[in-house]
């Protein structure tokens, strides 16, 4: 009799003010879905795209194919509800939402996601991320403008360029595998993937025996790395006690370009390897780096390069614009855009969204060329902290004392390493 625990837990962290992720635990269907848009509008967002998914639950299918267009319609629908809810409320213009689904009947799991919540699959100690990340920093890394390494630390990581709700059609990625006893299924939120390494991820999961347990310690992990975004954490474990050897090891994957079975695991290479306990060599790790590396940018490159640039022309820019946040000058005057500091051929991809009583003349003199770039912000709020921290002009003129005094205050006031602030500035002057 094979059996299926699953459970999860969401919590809001250390920074937000309210959660704007949702979870799914049935019989059937689990999802997780990260919402995005003020005023509750992320809440209305996440808590909507669930509810298509939430149909399905307890539904037998007549085969996979069944089963996954099933799963892939429920995803659509969401986006078809939110996008639609989006439209008629003005409080919840521009909200959107990620959706990692997953069906299992019997031994099949199917899996429909858009966006950048994850789903992984710890098999004999092998943990291999399921889904592409739809993100701008993926498409950077696909790209090979940035390294996995920089990527983590980007100040527009969270940007998406794939998501529920923000334009009337949707692309959604799904795949079918078959499950094998000891299989541990995770879908999370990047609450928990933006600060918490894989490789601790994997290895709670195989250290526990309770998945109570490795649910909470996986969302206590990200809490005690600062919890700066909400974090969601689904885990299902597939036991079959009374199983003989596992009749099939081959994973599938399908996506819009690739649409039936391959397999993928063998090709993708995507499985990092992890031993129980003991932390890696550096050369395993060395060896991670490159395979995780040498598997980016192949299948998903054109796919995610198609979606930035379509999603960026063709109505998703709204979702885009809403995640990020710089600091800059509009003419003379220190201003906060919305959206990500680069151009796309002709397109800008930021506009203002909040103008300051400060002029850049008023900024001193050495501080002037990083507005001139753009300042990298966390949030809003973290933008109108570091426009209130500028360090200004008095009227004796700049000396050393108030210079030291205003650097040392930008950068306590950042929250992020000024360093890797720096480093994205100057990779952006040169771009
Ligand atoms: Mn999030």
């Amino acid at each position: 009799m094979r059996r299926l625990v699953a459970t999860g837990d969401t919590n809001v962290g250390q920074v937000r003010k309210g959660n704007e992720d949702a979870l799914l635990v049935r019989d059937s269907v689990y999802a997780v879905a990260d919402g995005m848009g003020g005023h509750l509008a992320g809440e209305v967002a996440s808590a909507t795209a669930l509810e298509p998914v939430e149909q399905l639950d307890g539904r037998i299918f007549q085969d996979d194919a069944a089963a996954v267009t099933a799963l892939r319609d429920a995803v659509v629908a969401a986006n078809q509800r939110v996008s639609q809810l989006a439209q008629e409320n003005p409080d919840y213009r521009g909200m959107g939402t990620t959706l990692t689904a997953a069906l299992v009947e019997g031994r099949r799991l199917h899996v429909a996601h858009v966006g950048d919540s994850r789903a992984y699959l710890l098999r004999d100690g092998q943990f291999s991320q399921l889904t592409d990340d739809h993100t701008l920093v993926q498409h950077l890394i696909d790209e090979g403008q940035i390294t996995q390494e920089e990527a983590a630390n980007h100040p527009q990581r969270s940007v998406v360029t794939r998501a529920i709700g923000v334009s009337e059609d949707v692309d959604v990625d799904s795949m079918s595998l078959e499950l094998v006893p000891g299989d541990q299924l995770l879908l999370c939120s990047d609450g928990l993937t933006g600060v918490v390494e894989d490789q601790r991820i994997a290895r709670t999961l195989m250290e526990g025996d309770d998945p109570d347990e490795a649910v909470a310690t996986l969302i206590d992990l990200a809490n005690e790395a600062g919890g700066p975004d909400n974090i969601t954490v689904l885990l299902l474990r597939y036991e079959d006690p009374e199983a003989a050897q596992p009749s099939s090891r081959t994973i599938s994957i399908s996506s819009r370009v690739e649409s039936d079975d391959r397999n993928w695991a063998g090709e993708m290479g995507r499985y990092a390897s992890l031993t129980r306990g003991g932390p890696l060599t550096p050369e395993q790790q060395e060896e991670e780096g490159r395979s995780a590396g040498a598997i980016l940018g192949r299948a998903s490159a054109i796919v995610i390069g198609l979606a930035v640039i379509g999603g960026l022309l063709f109505g998703g820019s709204q979702f885009l614009l809403s995640r990020s946040f710089f600091v800059g000058i509009d003419g003379n005057q220190v201003v906060i855009f919305e959206g990500i500091n680069r151009q796309v051929g002709p397109f800008e991809l930021y506009r203002v969204t909040e103008r300051s009583e400060v002029a850049l003349d008023d900024v001193q003199q050495w501080y002037q060329p990083q507005l001139i770039a753009g300042r990298p912000a966390a949030d809003l709020g973290d933008a109108r902290a570091l426009i209130r921290n500028l360090p200004l002009r008095t009227d004796d003129g700049e000396d050393a004392d108030d210079l030291a005094d205003a650097d040392q205050e930008a950068d306590e006031e950042d929250g992020d390493d000024p360093a890797d602030l720096d480093a994205d500035l100057d990779e952006d002057e040169g771009a």
